[in-house]
């Protein structure tokens, strides 16, 4: 897996489950051989090297790396969806996708980002740090 680019980086306010403390998140891209499925198995290895255990879902965690895009794959399975289910519904994902794929159309919508970011009812707070 090689990183080709990365967004800056945000603090965003928690959405659903909001009695914690704000997140951090930013958008990578990478380059890589592997398929989705085992792209998605590297990922959570990660996290676990990473020290994460998994307790409440949308709850604190130290790192949460999810599948965003894969090219134009759209995948439907049970424990692996993409484009990730709330990739639209997110101003803390589309803000950060926006700056490094802005023009990039979202296989299942047939609209870009950018098109997304237009359509966006989330109205959390989203602030760039670096
Ligand atoms: P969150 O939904 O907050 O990311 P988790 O990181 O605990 O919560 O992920 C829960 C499950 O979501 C994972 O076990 C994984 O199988 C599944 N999943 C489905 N689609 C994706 C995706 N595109 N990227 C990452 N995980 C996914
Ligand atoms: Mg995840």
């Amino acid at each position: 897996m090689t990183l080709l680019r990365c967004s800056s980086f945000y603090r965003t306010e928690p959405v659903g489950f909001v009695d914690q403390e704000d997140f951090v998140n930013a958008v990578a891209e990478v380059r890589t051989v592997l398929t989705a499925r085992a792209l998605l198995q590297a990922l959570q290895q990660i996290e676990t090297e990473m020290g994460r255990v998994r307790t409440t879902r949308w709850g604190p965690r130290i790192i949460d790396l999810d599948i965003l895009l894969f090219g134009q794959e759209v995948v439907q399975e049970g424990d692996l969806v993409i484009p990730h289910p709330e990739l639209h519904r997110r101003r803390f994902v589309l803000v950060p996708l926006n700056e490094l794929a802005s023009y990039v159309i979202h296989p299942s919508f047939g609209v870009s980002i950018q098109g997304l970011m237009q359509r966006l009812q989330d109205e959390s707070r989203v602030e760039r740090i670096v």
